[in-house]
């Protein structure tokens, strides 16, 4: 097989053993480990049905994420990454993540990832306060987070994330530091940082603005929360490489990176999203029409989702997304990939709209560190 592009792939799990209060993913809490394994083998078929598809291409990413996918018991885990294997050429190399959480992880199942060749740990922290995982819903403590990344370690994992979430009704300033603190003191190779979207539909929203039984955390203390923990990670050493990332340097994750640099990223599993071949597509959200495309063999697209963009839309993509990343977007990457200069398309009035927001320098457009506390608005002026 010739492989000339890189691509990165992404196998979604769509199974939690409970619901947190905030959460809008697309995952059903789950008690039983029949479902899981027919899931999963319902995911070794959608492989096999993209083999011919990926001709031609290298995958030097993998992420399995959720959901849970450390709910999967060990048999299917197993099954999953021997069919990735078999149907995708991965790369010496790649880098292989799985999402965990510390409520479903067992020593047994770190060291069974470690023999399948998974050489990243996402997990699920969110916070060190116990009061403020409670409100989230989660269903594991403070300690079994802090054992489960000392467990991890002693598994032989040396390239850890950990998410961390701020923006939480009764959260305070100080309760967050405590945690962002406690998460720079456990050293893992990379932190996400992100503010907490009350989605309509969640159990937490409905307690905020229905019962009004809780308050949402006004913006203001929401953005001192953020800049104030990237302040922090910058101190400690982290490359805060991305609006929500930092990394101990060399440790940024290649595959999100994808995400934000127009990389191409294969999706599979329930509702999994690609952009694959000049494509934007989603997979089937339903379960029921998920299945039946896998029982008939076909790759299970919601022919619905594809997106037309016009090209003027996919420099917006490319634009926005670009400017999540420190190192912002290269006007002369663009210029080769569009054909046009990026400031013939937008208006070059906005560097001076943003002012110190926003800056160009050597070719490269980027967000300063106070662009990035209000990057919405100047995201905006991309679309
Ligand atoms: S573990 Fe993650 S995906 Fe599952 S319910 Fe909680 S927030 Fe949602």
């Amino acid at each position: 097989m010739t492989t000339t592009n890189d691509l990165g792939l992404y196998v979604h799990v769509p199974f939690c053993r409970g619901k947190c209060s905030y959460c809008d993913f697309l995952s059903f809490a789950c008690q039983n480990d029949q479902l899981l394994k027919e899931y999963a083998r319902a995911l070794a078929v959608e492989m096999r049905t993209r083999r011919q598809d990926v001709e031609g291409y290298s995958v030097d990413s993998v992420f399995i994420g959720g959901g849970t996918p450390s709910l999967m018991p060990i048999e299917s885990f197993q099954l999953l990454m021997r069919e990735v294997r078999d149907n995708f050429h991965v790369e010496e190399g790649a880098e292989i993540t799985v999402e965990v959480n510390p409520a479903s992880l067992t020593r047994e199942k770190l060291e069974m990832y470690r023999e399948c060749g998974i050489n990243r740990l996402s997990i699920g922290v969110q916070s060190f306060d116990n009061r403020t995982l409670r409100i989230l819903g989660r269903l594991h403590d403070k300690n079994e987070a802090f054992n489960m990344i000392q467990t991890a370690r002693k598994a032989g994992f040396d390239n850890i994330n950990i998410d961390l979430i701020f923006g939480v009704p009764t959260q305070t300033l100080k309760n967050w530091i405590d945690t962002v603190r406690q998460g720079i003191f456990l050293q893992p190779e990379h932190i996400s940082l992100y503010s907490l979207q009350l989605e309509k539909g969640t159990d937490l929203y409905r307690r905020v603005y229905d019962e009004e039984s809780l308050n949402a955390v006004p913006e203001i203390v929401d953005r001192e929360m953020y800049h104030d923990a990237v302040t922090l990670l910058k101190g400690a050493g982290y490359h805060h490489y991305e609006i929500s990332n930092a990394a101990l340097p060399g440790y940024e994750s290649r595959h999100n990176t994808k995400y934000w640099s127009y990389q191409e990223y294969l999706g599979l599993g329930l509702g999994a999203s690609s952009f694959f071949r000049g494509q934007r597509f989603k997979n089937h959200e339903k379960m029921s029409r998920y299945i039946k495309a896998i029982k008939e063999n076909k790759p299970p697209v919601d022919e619905d989702s594809i997106e037309k963009y016009t090209e003027r839309e996919e420099m917006g993509i490319y634009v926005f997304t670009g400017l999540r990343k420190a190192e912002g977007v290269n006007l002369k990457e663009f210029r080769d990939r569009f054909g046009v200069d990026l400031f013939t398309v937008y208006d070059p009035a906005i560097l001076r709209r943003h002012k110190g927001m926003i800056n160009l320098y050597d070719d490269q457009l980027y967000l300063t560190e106070a662009g990035m506390d209000v990057s919405n608005r100047i995201m905006a002026e991309f679309v």
